[in-house]
């Protein structure tokens, strides 16, 4: 029988594995007391937790091959960590792995302007890589509210899609090229030599989106988009999400320079106002009915593109329940009501968190069915909230109530997702938290060939064992 990483790692972990990372890294870079591993160890909602041999941080690409190296030599798993705010388990150690934190390869290059891109390292927050955009009238064209903390290399080893993947797509769009360490300990270059380049198989676009099972990317050459001049958001009040899947259609025919097209039941609302003293500006809060949805939509560009929702607004296209702001400091405002809902949720308890996304047409059944089941299924404590990015049909599901670990109700979710012809992860990915339901979306021979990707990567399977696929 082929022994798993993580079961010589409990076998040889400590001393020799410490001392050999510490002459990796230098010792000041090894976690192994217990008190100060426990970050590395729980994830951002307080749902997974595990257990890790050590945590190494170290200073450059360098040095994280020479991490994987000795990783391997003593037959141990390793996990990549970037701003571990990913939200299905796959940034933990779980058996004794190593993490590897990415938090200290900040380099930042300069903007080439004529190709749009920069290349930076995997540790740089979002925010950091807006931030070098932004002089250059570019922007990092993927927004979420984890940007303080979520970085490069973990955004492109999740393909996060956040708030402007309707307009700018999802990561893998901002791809150019990567630099990684492989699961040998050795650092490749996976970037195209010209714009056009189809020299056989492209691997960087295999990288993105595998969670840190095939690499641990070291570097990324992202490519930036043209920062609008302005911006207007709205909020809308609706009373169902049939009403907002008809209405962001109409948006994205009449709106071209659309942002962001975002839903929250109102419910979510509700915790919002209860838990963090936010209620929803007037006229939305009388107009808001239980069963109801907010819609936030954004345009961006310059004034006559920006000046096309307002249009929209005034010609009838949307209900009377609306706020509309032009200026920075009422839209940051407007975007509060969005973005603080985990905040809210994390305040209240441990939800299980599940990123679900159904074809749009299918969002309100989807919601409806949603509903009945967890009522039927999980008794009258269990509450439901949902919100997300309604243009592509994406459903973060929160339900609050049951223990973290009554895994029934992840199962009920997933299955209705997948039913209502869906999958089971629009962007946080499968982590460990989806693992065994991947073949509720993936076919059997789909899943052998993705098996058969991650052997030729990960022969001994040591990178980040557990995510993607079920141990
Ligand atoms: C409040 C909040 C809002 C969020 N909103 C969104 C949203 O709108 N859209 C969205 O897509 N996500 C969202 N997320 C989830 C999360 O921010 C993203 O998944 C993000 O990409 C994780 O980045 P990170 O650096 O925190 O990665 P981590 O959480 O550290 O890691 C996530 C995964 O990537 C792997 N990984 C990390 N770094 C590397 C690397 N350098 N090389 C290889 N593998 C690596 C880890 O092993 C793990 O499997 C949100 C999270 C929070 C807390």
């Amino acid at each position: 029988m082929r022994r798993s990483p993580t079961a010589s790692a409990r076998g040889r972990a400590g001393g020799p594995l410490v001392a050999a990372l510490a002459a990796a890294v230098g010792s000041s870079h090894v976690i192994s007391d217990p008190a100060r591993l426990a970050s590395f160890e729980c994830d951002w909602t307080g749902r997974f937790r595990g257990r890790a041999a050590a945590a190494v941080v170290p200073a450059d690409a360098e040095q994280v091959a020479a991490v994987v190296r000795v990783a391997a030599e003593h037959g141990v798993g390793v996990v990549p960590q970037g701003g571990n705010t990913g939200l299905v388990g796959g940034s933990i150690a779980r058996h004794g792995e190593v993490v590897v934190s990415l938090k200290r390869l900040r380099g930042r290059g300069e903007v080439d302007r004529a190709s749009g891109s920069v290349r930076v390292g995997a540790g740089l927050t979002l925010a950091e890589l807006d931030a070098l955009a932004r002089p250059h009238r570019l922007a990092a064209g993927l927004d979420l509210a984890a940007r303080d903390s979520a970085t490069v290399g973990g955004l492109v080893a999740c393909d996060a899609g956040g708030h402007s993947a309707l307009r700018y797509g999802t990561a893998r769009a901002r791809v150019r090229g990567l630099e990684v360490v492989l699961a040998d300990g050795s650092l490749v270059e996976l970037a195209p030599r010209a714009p056009k380049d189809n020299a056989g198989y492209r691997l960087a676009p295999l990288v993105v989106g595998s969670e840190g099972t095939l690499a641990i990317i070291t570097a990324v050459t992202w490519e930036l988009v043209r920062r609008p001049r302005r911006r207007a958001t709205a909020l809308l009040a609706l009373d169902g999400l049939a009403r907002a899947v008809e209405l962001a259609l109409a948006l994205k025919e009449r709106v071209p320079a659309l942002e962001a097209l975002e839903f929250m039941c109102s419910s979510s609302l509700a915790l919002v106002a209860e838990r963090l003293a936010l209620a929803p500006p007037e006229p939305l809060r009388s107009a808001l009915r239980d069963g109801g949805v907010v819609l936030l939509c954004e345009a961006g560009g310059d004034a006559a593109e920006v000046d096309q929702l307002a249009a929209f607004l005034r010609a009838g296209g949307a209900p009377e329940h609306t706020v509309l702001a032009t200026d920075e400091r009422q839209r940051r405002r407007l975007w509060r009501f969005r973005e603080a809902v985990p905040e809210a949720l994390a305040r209240t308890g441990v939800p299980h968190k599940l990123d679900v996304a159904v074809p749009p047409s299918r969002l309100a059944e989807f919601d409806q069915r949603l509903r009945a089941l967890v009522g039927e299924r999980f008794g009258a404590g269990t509450r439901v909230f949902c919100f997300g990015h309604l243009a592509d049909g994406n459903v973060h599901v929160n339900v609050l109530g049951p223990p973290p670990e009554a895994e029934e109700v992840d199962a009920a979710v997933l299955a209705l997702a997948a039913a209502c012809g869906g999958t089971i992860s629009g962007e946080h990915g499968i982590g460990t938290a989806k693992a065994r339901y991947l073949s509720l979306v993936r076919s059997e021979r789909e899943i052998a060939l993705m098996r058969a990707v991650k052997r030729a990567f990960d022969p001994r399977g040591l990178l980040n064992p557990g995510v993607i696929f079920a141990r």
